[in-house]
């Protein structure tokens, strides 16, 4: 009987760990995916749009289609799905394997303010500069919205709602950016301090290259700890190895 692997999605590696599965002949895989996005790209294999309904829903969901193994592929930052997934799958007996990206870290050169929330590094901008570049996601503007004094340049795939801070230029675009890319939005909005969550990956790391050779301050806001007794494979290479593959 062919497995069926559940992909909690969203993410970069989740795309590269469907499109792995779903060449090999005998596994079905299903990404799954919140619909935060309107039009998310393609993705091999079948796919899956909307929230389960709490970890009870998505455990019932394991059992109805018959998951064998569930890959919780979500960001880093997506705390909530992570930790109903974790409950789900020892719910319905189902194995779970975490693929978490490693975080950035600072290297020569970075002057990086770590923190805990946005909520803290909403509190940490004023005395770092004027002109924010805010790359903490639409759903995190709000946080900043009564920062009244600031200029903040948003980048997002889809227009932001309301709320946001007052002074607010959105720039629509879908990455990969490259370096170039980066220090051309820096250098043309005139930008003083970036803003990220520690995201991880090569796909969104440029802007921090940039930053660094422009010599401006960053605020790094930490990752979310993984629910207790939680271990994470960094790659799409290691969740193959624990699904018993070999490369493709
Ligand atoms: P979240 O706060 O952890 O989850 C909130 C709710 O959204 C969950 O309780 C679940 O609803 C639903 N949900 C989340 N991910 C889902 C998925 N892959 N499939 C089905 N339902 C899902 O999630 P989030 O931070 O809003 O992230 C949503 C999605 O965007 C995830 O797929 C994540 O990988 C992706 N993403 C997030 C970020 C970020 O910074 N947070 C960045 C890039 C991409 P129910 O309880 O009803 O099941």
């Amino acid at each position: 009987m062919s497995p069926h692997v559940l992909i909690l999605g969203g993410t970069t590696e989740a795309r590269r760990l469907a499109a792995d599965l779903a060449a090999r002949p005998g596994v079905r895989v299903t990404t799954s995916l919140a619909g935060r996005v309107a039009r998310p790209g393609a993705l091999a294999g079948e796919v899956r749009t909307g929230g389960f309904g709490g970890p009870e829903g998505l455990a019932g969901w394991l059992r109805a289609h018959r998951v064998d193994v569930l890959v919780d592929a979500t960001h880093p930052f997506a705390e909530t799905i992570t930790a109903n997934a974790a409950r789900a799958a020892a719910a319905a007996s189902v194995p779970a394997i975490v693929l978490r990206r490693p975080g950035w870290r600072p290297g020569p050169g970075d002057d990086w303010t770590r923190v805990r929330s946005l909520a803290a590094a909403a509190e940490t901008l004023p005395r770092l500069g004027r002109r924010v570049f805010l790359s903490t996601g639409r759903l995190g503007l709000p946080a900043f919205a009564h920062l009244t004094d600031l200029h903040f340049v948003v980048r997002s795939v889809d227009p932001p709602e309301p709320p946001l801070p007052p002074d607010t230029e959105v720039v629509l675009a879908r990455g990969p950016f490259t370096l170039a890319d980066e220090t051309e939005l820096l250098r043309a909005h005139r930008i003083d301090v970036l803003v990220t969550k520690d995201s991880g990956g090569e796909a969104t790391a440029a802007k921090l290259t940039a930053a660094r050779e422009r010599g401006l301050p960053v605020v790094v806001v930490r990752r979310p700890e993984l629910p207790a007794g939680v271990t994470a494979v960094p790659d799409v290479a290691g969740v193959l190895e624990r699904l018993g593959f070999g490369p493709a």
